[in-house]
Parts: structure tokens; sequence; C-alpha cells
């Protein structure tokens, strides 16, 4: 199950397991007080974070929650993590953690990762791209390190088996995911 906290213009998603619970970003600084209400409904320990980028809209929360539940393990990139400053776990791109297949995909930031909810098929690919009206596009290329690669990286994630997209920015897509994100690749590469 994949519970959405939606704040202001940024999503984070809370994946709930059979005995606890693994948060997908952190969000914005104010967005903390909605994922602890989250957490406190689900009722299960919340283990671990994931961090698909340093930016803030991503990271922002990430303190009052070290605060909150002093136990949690904080994955990221270990690219990004001297710029996110306190990460546990510093990968590299190809592990599996708790069920989620890490992949790095540098462009955006050079140590975006992408993330594959093995069991669900869902796969949230940060700010490689965002959902408008029904639809998934690039993130504006100003918000992007590199955005020719971030284009390239777009292109990548057609070799991945997924079935549901669950994007930072927009509305997550149920279904047919790999169909919207085809969709888009053959107008970035026409
Ligand atoms: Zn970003
Ligand atoms: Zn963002």
């Amino acid at each position: 199950m994949i519970h959405r906290i939606f704040d202001r213009f940024v999503n984070v998603y809370i994946i709930e397991r059979e005995d606890h619970l693994i948060l997908v970003d952190a969000g914005l600084e104010e967005t903390c007080e909605k994922i602890i209400e989250k957490v406190k409904e689900l009722d299960k320990p919340l283990t671990t974070v994931f961090l698909t980028h340093h930016h803030f809209d991503h990271t922002g929360s990430l303190r009052c929650l070290r605060e909150k539940f002093p136990g949690i393990k904080v994955v990221a990139h270990e690219l990004d993590a001297p710029r996110i400053g306190e990460v546990d776990v510093k990968v590299k791109g190809g592990e599996v953690i708790d069920g989620l297949k890490i992949f790095h995909m540098p462009g955006h930031t050079q140590g975006s990762i992408v993330l594959l909810d093995l069991e669900s098929k869902s796969l949230f690919p940060g700010d490689l791209l965002m959902e408008e009206n029904g639809r998934l596009k690039e993130i504006p290329q100003m918000y992007s390190l590199n955005p020719e690669e971030n284009r390239q990286r777009i292109k990548e994630l057609l070799e991945i088996d997924f079935e549901n997209l669950y994007p930072a920015h927009g509305e997550p897509i149920i279904g047919n995911a790999k169909e919207k994100l085809e969709e888009l690749v053959r107008k970035l590469f026409p």
C-alpha cells in the first residue's frame, strides 16, 4: 500500500509494509507534521527514509523526522550525500534495500536516484520527470544541473519493468504508467 502526502507543490510517499513504513523523500520543512500524523494513523514504525536527491523540497523535513524518529535510517546516493549532510546509507545504484531497487540516474542532480518497489512494480522517479494534466513531462530545464543528460535518463526509464509511477510533482499514475512514459519519450526524441 502506498500513501501520498501532498504539501503545496511536492509529494512525499509512505510505502506501507506488513510491519513497518518506508518514506520516499522528506518534503518541505513544514511537511514534517503531516508525515508524523500519517505515521501515527498507520500505527507502524517508520524505519527508513529514501531521498531521491538533495533538493530542499525533497529533504526539508529530515531534521525534524530525525528528532521524532531517532531510529530511522536515511538512504541517499553518495554524490548527493554531502549536500544532505545526515545520510546513514550511501548508495551507488544497483542495490536493493527493503524491497526497493535503486537506479543511479544523474542529470537533474549528480546523485539523483530512481526507486523501484519490486513488490508493486511502482516507480519513484524523483525529479527526472513530473506529471501534469494526466501526462508526463520533463521537469522545467532551469531546475536541472544537466537537462540534456536528464533527458537521456528519461529514455532509460523505458528499460525498467514498472506499472505505476509516483512522481514528486503531480499526480500518481496507476496502471498504465509505461504507456505515458513512451508518449513522453516519443515527444522528446522525435
Ligand atoms: Zn529537484
Ligand atoms: Zn522537486
